[in-house]
This record gives structure tokens, C-alpha cells and sequence, in this order.
């Protein structure tokens, strides 16, 4: 079977990763008989530097023509003083609406072998951690209108909208229990529905889609509580569904107690096309274009393309399986290094994950 692959790899850190990514589909391609073409593209700030924009036409064809869409990160200081409206971030947020990917599957799993990374107490480690968070990706505050900065009483002021929908908190919803419905059943709104207009009806919206889904387990939380259980009690979260600004801070949250953001893949998905998988940390410029980035998110997220785009569960299970395998070797790149482990580059662990790849 051939896929073809829009590889986005932007910057700092990202064509690193990008390129080790790259490296284990090839070898996934060979070892279970698959073709991966990959087309490489600019976004971000190298987009920026080529062409004047952070988004260009010609990328956002290729994504739209792909199957999927592999993208490193964007983002860096060369770019932090630019005009708002052409700054790196617009390249990423613009593919996401473009590409209409309003669903954000944000898995936080903590690797046996790297119980010893996690920052929380040893008793809470040991009840596990394995949450997913579904953030509604193309609404909320980063989106909504009107926003801007203005002179009122003669101080600035400035203000963004956090707008939902009816039909945005439903499909998400939707997403949430059938995501729930795949695991243990049991799905946790988050929302500050006791300050919130949005919030109140983003709760009876779930509420009211939760009759769909009568399988499923749902209850509620205030987002400020559901901060403070993620590192009291990770253990009783399976499935978080949220909005945007909420996700975007729990996930990073959810990510940082499983050892590191460097291992923590992502999945953007939308109501047909292509769908989107990156790493859900940023570019890293305190380390780009050292060799010292950890690759594993980026690889992980290839795994996640498998399951959602591809529909291929063996080769999803053959990459996660290869990381599990090399990472109980010992090797560590810097971000999960502990004591007795074995220092590799970027580069070499990609290398280690491609050739621990079985069908
Ligand atoms: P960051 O995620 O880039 O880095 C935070 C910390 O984690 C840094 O110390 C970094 O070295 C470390 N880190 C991140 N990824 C790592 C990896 N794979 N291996 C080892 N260590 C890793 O966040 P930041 O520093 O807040 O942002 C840097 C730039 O990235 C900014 O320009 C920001 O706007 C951008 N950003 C982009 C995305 C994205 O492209 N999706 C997301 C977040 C931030």
C-alpha cells in the first residue's frame, strides 16, 4: 500500500526529530511492506525566512492532498518580535483551521522503565498514569472574535473572546466518549462552568450528548481542580475532554508528570482528510541543532498515524513496541537520563528505534 505524507519538519528542534521520524517509517515501510512517499515542506519561521509567511499556499496544498501530515515544531526567538499576524505560530494554527483538525488527541503515558523520571511521589507513580486528553483545537479564546489591543480611558487595554458553539462542544463531545468508549469507559469534562457563560453551556452540551453515549461513565470538573488532581491522583483520569486554552495547559501538564515533554505524542484529527501528528512540545531552541533532542514524541506520533490515518494497528504496536524495547535497554537521551542509563544522541536513538522495528 503507498501513503503519501506531507513532512513539515519547521524549526529548532524540528527537522532533529523530524528526520529520526522519517528514519523509523522508512523502516516500518520495509519491514511490513508499505510505501511511504514523503514531500517535505516549509512552515513556521524557515517558511517565514523563504518566503515572507509563516503558512505558505504550496504547503497547504501538499497537506491538503496528503494522506497525512508529520510536522516537528515551530518557533523560536529569531522570529519573537515579528508583527503578531506573521509570527511562526500562525503557520501552525492556520494548517490546523485550514485542514478544519478541531480534535486534539493528547495521550500522557508514563513508560514503565521511566518510573524513575516522573516528578511525583513514588506511591502516586506506582497507581499509574495513563490519561488522554481530547482538547477541542479550532475554538476558544484562540480563535474567537473580536480580539485585539486598544486605548480605553486612556491606558491599553487588551481582550480575546472565548466563543463556543452548539455544534463545535457537540462534535467534540462526540470525540470524547467514543475515545472513552475505546478505553475504560469513563469520560471527565473539564470546564469553569461555575464562572463561565461558555463553560455552562459547553456542560449542558456534554450533558446533553452524553445520552448518545450511554456506556459511558461521565462526570465534571472545575478545570482549576482537575490541575490540582492530575498531580494528586493522576490514577483516576482516563479520558479529559476539553476546550482549547483548558487542553493546551493540561495536556503540557499531564505531558511534564509522565518524565518528559520530550516523549509525548499528538494526533490532530478533523471530520475527513488528512489529520495531523506532532510532538506536543515546542521547538526547543536551548538545544536545536545539537543532537540532544529526544525523538520519541515525534516517533510516537508516527504510531498514532498509523492507528488514525492509516487504520495499520500492528505498525502502530511495532513502533511503540520498539521504543518500549530500546528505552528498556537503557538508552536515554538527556531529557529522561537517570542514574546507570546510556547517553545517546538524537540521531542514535532514532537509529536504535528503526532497527528495533519487527513485524
Ligand atoms: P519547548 O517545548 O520548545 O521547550 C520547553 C523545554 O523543554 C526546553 O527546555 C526544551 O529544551 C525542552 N524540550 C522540548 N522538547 C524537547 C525534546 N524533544 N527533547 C528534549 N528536551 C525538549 O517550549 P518553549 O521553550 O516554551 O518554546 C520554544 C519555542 O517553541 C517558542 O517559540 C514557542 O512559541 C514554540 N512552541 C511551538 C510549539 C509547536 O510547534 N507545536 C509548541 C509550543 C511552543
Amino acid at each position: 500500500m503507498k501513503y503519501r505524507m506531507c513532512v513539515l519538519p519547521g524549526d529548532g528542534i524540528g527537522p532533529e526529530i523530524v528526520a529520526q521520524a522519517v528514519r523509523v517509517l522508512d523502516r516500518v515501510g520495509e519491514v511490513f511492506g508499505h510505501g511511504f512517499e514523503c514531500a517535505t515542506h516549509l512552515i513556521g519561521g524557515a517558511a517565514i525566512d523563504a518566503t515572507g509567511g509563516p503558512l505558505p499556499e504550496e504547503t497547504l496544498v501538499a497537506a491538503k492532498a496528503s494522506d497525512a501530515v508529520l510536522l516537528g515544531a515551530v518557533g523560536g526567538p529569531k522570529w519573537d518580535a515579528m508583527d503578531k499576524a506573521v509570527r511562526p505560530e500562525k503557520g501552525l494554527l492556520g494548517i490546523r483551521k485550514e485542514l478544519g483538525l478541531f480534535a486534539n488527541l493528547r495521550p500522557a503515558r508514563l513508560f514503565d522503565v521511566l518510573k524513575n523520571a516522573c516528578c511525583l511521589r513514588p506511591d502516586i507513580v506506582g497507581q499509574g498514569l495513563d490519561v488522554m486528553v481530547v482538547r477541542e483545537l479550532t475554538g476558544g479564546a484562540y480563535f474567537g472574535q473580536p480580539r485585539g489591543e486598544e486605548v480605553r480611558d486612556g491606558e491599553r487595554v487588551a481582550f480575546n473572546t472565548m466563543i463556543y458553539s452548539e455544534s463545535e462542544i457537540r462534535r467534540i463531545a462526540k470525540v470524547g466518549f467514543e475515545t472513552a468508549r475505546k478505553r475504560s469507559g469513563k469520560l471527565c469534562s473539564v470546564d469553569k462552568a461555575n464562572v463561565l457563560d461558555v463553560s455552562q453551556l459547553w456542560r449542558e452540551v456534554v450533558i446533553d450528548e452524553a445520552r448518545n453515549h450511554p456506556d459511558v461513565e461521565l462526570s465534571h470538573m472545575y478545570v482549576d481542580n482537575a490541575a490540582m488532581q492530575l498531580v494528586r491522583a493522576p490514577s483516576q483520569f482516563d479520558v479529559i475532554v476539553t476546550e482549547n486554552l483548558f487542553g493546551d495547559i493540561l495536556s503540557d501538564e499531564a505531558a511534564v508528570i509522565t518524565g518528559s515533554i520530550g516523549m509525548l505524542p499528538s494526533a490532530s484529527l478533523g471530520a475527513g482528510g488528512p489529520g495531523l501528528y506532532e510532538p506536543i512540545h515546542g521547538s526547543a531552541p536551548d538545544i536545536a541543532g545539537k543532537d540532544l533532542a529526544n525523538p520519541l514524541a515525534t516517533i510516537l506520533s508516527v504510531a498514532m498515524m498509523f492507528t488514525h490515518s492509516f487504520g495499520l494497528p500492528a505498525e502502530a504496536a511495532a513502533v511503540e513496541r520498539a521504543v518500549a524495547e530500546v528505552l528498556g535497554q537503557g538508552y536515554r537521551t538527556g531529557d529522561i537520563m537517570s542514574p546507570g542509563g546510556a547517553l545517546v544522541g538524537c540521531s542514535r536513538m532514532g537509529e536504535l528505534v528503526a532497527g528495533a522495528i519487527r513485524a
